[in-house]
């Protein structure tokens, strides 16, 4: 049983843009090893704040292949639905220190990186009528410098390399760097450990942290799952569903994914198989690299 005052509370928070998949299957089940194996609890939050991404069905059957992979949660599973006021509060904190500005640019009107390099800080009275994006206003000298577990010591001029980036959408939707920042600190999540698709967006969480005074979690990036054409498995690119009928094969496949001790074929259900990964977890096995083709694993794809 997890211990509810351990100093470890973890989370996996998926998107239900589609079902659980191989690659997403990996990233809950080391964040859950790395929790339950230092006596944490381990959470699930639903990022369910763009609906024009979701499909139908996706939270419930995301809900339901991790129960049948053994994945169970502590606490309910947060909605980011549901949170809309914890996100107007930080916003209207945000503002109230001169951290925001509002932006009417159109995508074409963007830079490469899709800032709006200084177009709007200076016509704010214009804007505030008409439909626009909330920028964070980055000094141009803010450098974010954190140690991920895995990926070792990161350095990011987030202020030369993303000056503002969007708090809350043009199309009034909460911006995901906004609501994992509100989410994480609301659920006292102390250590964040997924993919390294989401390494780029750290130093943005981590100065978000900071202007609102809210701790910093301690991060690890594990490497992605790619495909045989080096893109990474995901709902976008129609990675396949998991069956879960098959799940103890598939955790044998995350588990040969992460680099972790093979559990011996005797141990045949799903629980076992957890049983053994959790007492074996070592991340110092995982690979510290970004990304690994499906095919170490002997998956063809
Ligand atoms: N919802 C994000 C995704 O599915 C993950 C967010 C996170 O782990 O910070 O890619």
């Amino acid at each position: 049983m997890p211990n509810p005052n351990a100093l470890y509370r973890g989370r996996f928070a998926p998107s239900p843009t589609g079902p659980l998949h191989l690659g997403s299957l990996i990233a809950a089940l080391a964040s859950f090893l790395d929790a339950r194996h230092s006596g944490g609890q381990w959470l699930v939050r639903m990022e369910d704040l763009d609906p024009p991404r979701e499909q139908t069905g996706a939270a419930a059957s995301i809900l339901r292949s991790l129960r049948r992979h053994g994945l169970h949660w502590d606490d309910t599973v947060l909605y980011q639905s549901t949170r809309g006021a914890a996100y107007d509060a930080a916003l209207a904190e945000l503002t109230q220190r001169g951290l925001l500005f509002s932006c009417d640019c159109t995508r074409a009107m963007l830079d490469a990186s899709g800032c709006c390099s200084g177009r709007c800080r200076d016509r704010q009275t214009d804007i505030a009528g008409a439909p626009h994006a909330t920028r964070a206003a980055v000094p141009g000298d803010c450098r974010i410098t954190f140690t991920d577990r895995l990926q070792g010591r990161l350095d990011t001029a987030l202020g030369e390399s993303l000056a503002d980036f969007v708090v809350r959408r043009k199309d009034g939707l909460d911006a995901y760097q906004l609501a994992v920042v509100v989410d994480d600190a609301a659920q006292g999540i102390t250590h964040v450990l997924r993919g390294s698709d989401l390494l780029d967006s750290t130093a943005r969480q981590i100065f978000l942290q900071r202007q609102l005074s809210y701790a910093t979690p301690a991060y690890c990036h594990i490497p992605v799952i790619t495909a045989h054409n080096g893109q990474k498995f995901s709902k976008q690119n129609q990675a396949p569903a998991l069956s879960d009928d098959l799940a103890a094969q598939n955790l044998r496949h995350a588990l040969r994914f992460l680099h972790q001790d093979t559990p011996p074929p005797t141990l045949a259900g799903v629980e076992q198989v957890l049983a053994h990964a959790i007492a074996h977890w070592s991340l110092s096995r995982v690979p510290a690299t970004l990304a690994v083709p499906a095919a170490t694993i002997g998956l063809a794809t």
